[in-house]
């Protein structure tokens, strides 16, 4: 067993003197302080007051709807393709700059280890702005000759162009911000739209250095403009909010519906990125020495408080001990302790309320009559740790195996016919993510094919990349980031039709 320290590490001086600053909001190029009620940050691995930031009041949050409008229909909208990915490209580089600095605030800020911070920081936003910077040349329309409504002697010729939807309001959560802020700024801007971003009231503070870096990449003022707020008065308001034309959200499920509700007003676009509880199937003909490590990252990676969390584990009834006590051991082995100390694997919960939601989930799955495998036992410390929980004997209807834990516990089920197998897999009201392990290439295509998920990996689970379309089926979500349907996502079509050689 893995002995754990929960020393708290003193952040680095940059770090500090961040913390130390004002926590403003970006509004029109200007930043001012939020005017709206307090919001206090603190460190989940110490549970101390890091930060103390001024949500938007509501007149603030039109004043940035208003400010996006104002660049949309002026310089940001008026901007080439060119000239706007030049402007991408080097906020870029300027966040690979200052990747140090806005990993670590990333971990003072909801808990991550830093090499977890680290890796979000640079692949999933450092990246995508080099992805989208380049697509921001490359959007065009096409062009055909329809078949019917000439009239005679008439040439008809249609072209279609690719126009912005116009101010995207995007909402994202606290368990890692700068991917999921750059998930949608990165393609929102390329494609010409202004947009208004509300940081996670639970982890804000890298939205902050966004919007400072968007400044000095030269982005027009207006275009990005930065809120931090709470989700039900924000929140809620940006999803009802006239002025705004699509909402690109990512959060849990139930919040997601809010927005539906609250978005047909003006029947504005929406696209959501949701919940999961994501399957991992594991077949006796599976690399062990890979699948084991794998399957126990899948679920406790972020202390499970990640989207593609492979929450459900399906082994099949011939391997099914060997997994279960190797997951085991191997998540038993994973250090605990404050994201800034280098060795940690798992950080803490993201707050009490998280953690104690965590602890009661690992109550019902007894009370359920699942079998405990691995219990960590209560971590003293006034840091919201939580280690893993495993268990067996679940079976698909038990609500540990049916509902989003968003925390290190994980189901392990056993199968041997694979209808049974899918049908369980598919019997949940989510369909993010999951994975498939085995040396047979047919079987893993065909279950990969069953499994109703908007991604599968086959032999790696949770792999994400700036050109791969990412999203969720059913109640995980509508729509699909990133990749070229990422861009799409803020593209609206209008069709211009040419008659030629009309006789008046
Ligand atoms: P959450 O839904 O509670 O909050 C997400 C955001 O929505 C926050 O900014 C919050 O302020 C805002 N919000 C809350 N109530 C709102 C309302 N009524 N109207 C408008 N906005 C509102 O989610 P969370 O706890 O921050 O994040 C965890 C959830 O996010 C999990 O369910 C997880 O699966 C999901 N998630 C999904 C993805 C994905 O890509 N599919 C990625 C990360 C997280």
């Amino acid at each position: 067993m893995q002995t754990h320290t929960f020393q708290s590490v003193e952040p680095r001086e940059a770090a500090l003197a961040f913390l130390a600053g004002r926590h403003d909001l970006l509004i029109g190029g200007e930043f001012v302080a939020g005017a709206g009620r307090r919001i206090i940050v603190e460190n989940p691995a110490t549970a101390v007051q890091i930060a103390d930031v001024g949500a938007a009041s509501l007149d603030q949050l039109d004043a940035a709807v208003s400010a996006a409008r104002a660049a949309a229909n002026g310089a940001w909208g008026r901007m080439s393709g060119r000239d706007r990915g030049v402007i991408l490209a080097r906020f870029a580089d300027l966040l690979e700059a200052n990747l140090d600095l806005v990993a670590e605030i990333m971990t003072l800020d909801n808990g991550s280890p830093l090499s977890s911070s680290r890796m979000v920081v640079k692949y999933l936003a450092v990246e995508l702005f080099r992805y989208y910077a380049g697509w921001a040349t490359k959007i065009s329309g096409d062009s055909f000759a329809p078949t019917i409504g000439a009239r005679p002697g008439q040439d008809f010729l249609v072209a279609t162009i690719r126009e912005p939807i116009g101010v995207v309001g995007a909402i994202v959560p606290w368990n890692a911000p700068p991917g999921m802020m750059a998930m949608k700024m990165a393609p929102a801007l390329a494609a010409g739209c202004t947009m208004v971003m509300k940081t996670a009231e639970l982890a804000p503070l890298t939205g902050e250095i966004f919007g400072r870096l968007w400044g000095e990449a030269g982005g027009t003022a207006g275009a990005f403009n930065l809120v931090h707020g709470f989700g039900e008065d924000i929140g809620g308001a940006m999803a009802g909010h006239a002025g705004i034309d699509k909402i690109a959200f990512t959060g849990s499920t139930a919040v997601g519906r809010k927005i539906v509700e609250a978005a047909t007003g003006n029947l504005k676009r929406v696209t959501l990125e949701l919940g999961g509880k994501s399957p991992v199937v594991i077949f006796p003909d599976a690399d062990m020495a890979a699948a084991i490590p794998a399957a126990a990252m899948a679920c406790f990676l972020s202390t499970g408080q990640q989207c593609m969390a492979g929450s459900r584990l399906f082994v099949h009834a011939d391997v099914h001990d060997q997994v279960a006590e190797g997951v085991a051991r191997f998540a038993a082995s994973l250090k605990i302790g404050d994201g800034l100390q280098p060795d940690t694997v798992l950080g803490p919960a993201i707050s009490a309320r998280q953690k104690a939601r965590i602890e009661a989930y690992a109550a019902i799955a007894k009370a359920e009559g699942a079998v405990p495998l691995l219990e960590t036992p209560a971590i003293d410390s006034p840091g919201h740790f939580i280690g893993p929980s495993i268990f067996t004997g679940v079976t698909p209807d038990m609500r540990i195996a049916q509902e989003e834990v968003f925390g290190p516990v994980l189901s392990i089920l056993h199968f041997d016919d694979e209808d049974e197998l899918i049908a369980a897999i598919n019997g949940t009201p989510y369909g993010l993510s999951g994975s498939v392990w085995t040396s047979h290439i047919q079987t893993a295509l065909r279950v990969a094919k069953r499994i109703d998920s908007g991604q599968v990996g086959i032999n790696i689970h949770g792999a994400m990349s700036p050109e791969t379309p990412f999203g969720g089926n059913r109640q995980s979500g509508w729509g699909r980031e990133l990749g070229r349907e990422g861009l799409d996502a803020y593209l609206k079509t209008k069709a211009i039709s040419f008659a030629i050689g009309v006789k008046p």
